[in-house]
């Protein structure tokens, strides 16, 4: 199954998204050019993430501000307060307003990058202030534990727009920066504690960055996986053209835009000539060869973003062109047709020298078109094509 899948893969060289799945992704990192979409793409899930995370967040904190006031409530009595005392409550404070204050930034969408940039610089600020916090609460008496920063280490590698780089970097720093913070307060004192606590803090980021690891190599791959299903919905596997259904969409769209932004779509039918006296004579692998070539040609004659080139089953093709005028539009059908005469296909199944042409019928939208009527109208100019002796194109505009 996996083999026939990379198989696929192999005859789908061209596609951007074959082509990442065929090289790997080892590193967590794409082309540049799919990295951008792939940021795009989690940058819109990550503002959800993230909301919930700042709230999640708040939560938490809130309850160590609770705490505060529960282990605190039995110093209340003494009349003066050592200024450690504050400085907890500054501490705990100070990272409560600064997660407070992503609430509104997260809702407001115009400020959704600051918040990306925020949301690292809270994280770091907070697990600091565990360490402060809870040596004051130590030189003050209490027991006190330093687990939170295994908390701020998860926080870290939650899924929150960062990529996991940008993560175990940040968790690394989270460490060391709390490691040094508590030397500076506590001195040699502190040490024994902190190896201990800093030992089973590097574990949590080994678990926590593996997790993070595989989460963001499966979710690169179904990134890759879906688009390149999606491809392959709207293309016509022989040719690689899009196929009847792709078009069908993007015309129908192409008509709804053309209305409002007061232009025209132009719509082309190809039909190859006396193709079953091709395969007949040439057998069916040669004339699959023809309709390759002949979908190339039209492909490499529509490059521009407003052409759209499908192959519609058998030996029919269509062009679509958004904001076109009926001169334009007969001028790119004739060029069209003229590049495949051009190709100089041999026909052996028709008399003397011949080669392979298309006939082409073209027509234009008119006010409240739709694709059934605009296809209808091309349809009966291409059989008048036909009728006309074939290799010919002709526009529905004529019989107008
Ligand atoms: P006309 O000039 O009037 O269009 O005649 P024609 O022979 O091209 O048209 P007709 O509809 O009689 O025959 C179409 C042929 O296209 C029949 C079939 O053998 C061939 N065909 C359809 N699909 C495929 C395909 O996928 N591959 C190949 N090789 N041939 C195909
Ligand atoms: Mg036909
Ligand atoms: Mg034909």
């Amino acid at each position: 199954m996996l083999t026939r899948y990379h198989e696929l893969l192999g005859d789908m060289s061209d596609n951007p998204f074959a082509q990442q799945l065929q090289a790997g992704f080892s590193l967590l990192r794409f082309q540049p050019r799919l990295e951008k979409l792939y940021r795009q793409y989690l940058a819109a899930a990550a503002v959800r993430q993230r909301r919930i995370a700042i709230l999640l967040a708040l939560t938490i904190w809130g309850m160590f501000v609770l705490s505060d006031f529960w282990r605190l409530r039995t110093l209340l009595v003494m009349e003066v307060w050592p200024s450690e005392l504050y400085w907890i409550f500054y501490g705990r404070w100070l990272v409560f307003a600064g997660l407070a204050a992503c609430v509104p930034v997260l809702l407001v969408t115009r400020l959704e990058y600051l918040s990306l940039q925020l949301t690292p610089l809270i994280i770091l600020l907070g697990a600091w202030s565990i360490v402060v916090i809870n040596l004051w609460y130590g030189e003050l008496g209490f027991r006190y534990s330093l687990s939170g920063l295994i908390l701020m280490v998860i926080a870290v590698f939650f899924p929150l727009g960062m990529t996991f780089q940008k993560s175990l970097l940040m968790a690394l720093l989270l460490v060391v920066g709390s490691m040094a913070i508590g030397l500076l307060m506590a001195g040699s004192d502190f040490l024994p504690a902190f190896q201990l606590n800093s030992f089973y803090l590097l574990l949590a980021v080994l678990v926590c960055a593996c997790g993070r690891y595989l989460h963001d190599y499966t979710q690169r791959e179904q990134f890759l996986n879906r688009h390149l299903l999606n491809f392959l919905a709207e293309r016509d596997s022989l040719t690689g053209l899009h196929n009847r259904r792709s078009l069908e969409f993007m015309v129908r769209e192409w008509l709804q835009q053309a209305q409002s932004n007061h232009v025209l779509v132009g719509f082309c039918l190809f039909d190859i000539d006396h193709f079953k006296a091709y395969n007949d004579s040439c057998g069916h692998e040669a004339g699959d060869q023809v309709l390759k070539l002949v979908a190339q040609a039209l492909s490499d004659g529509t490059r521009r973003p407003q052409d759209l080139a499908a192959r519609l089953g058998g030996e029919e093709f269509a062009v679509a062109v958004y904001d076109t005028s009926a001169d334009e539009l007969l001028a790119q059908a004739e060029q069209l047709r003229a590049r495949v005469e051009g190709l100089a296909l041999q026909h052996p199944g028709l008399p003397g020298r011949q080669v392979v042409t298309m006939s082409v019928g073209v027509a234009l939208s008119a006010r409240d078109d739709n694709f059934t009527r605009l296809y209808q109208r091309t349809d009966e100019v291409l059989y008048a094509a036909k009728h006309a002796g074939r290799n010919r194109v002709v526009s529905a505009a004529e019989g107008r």
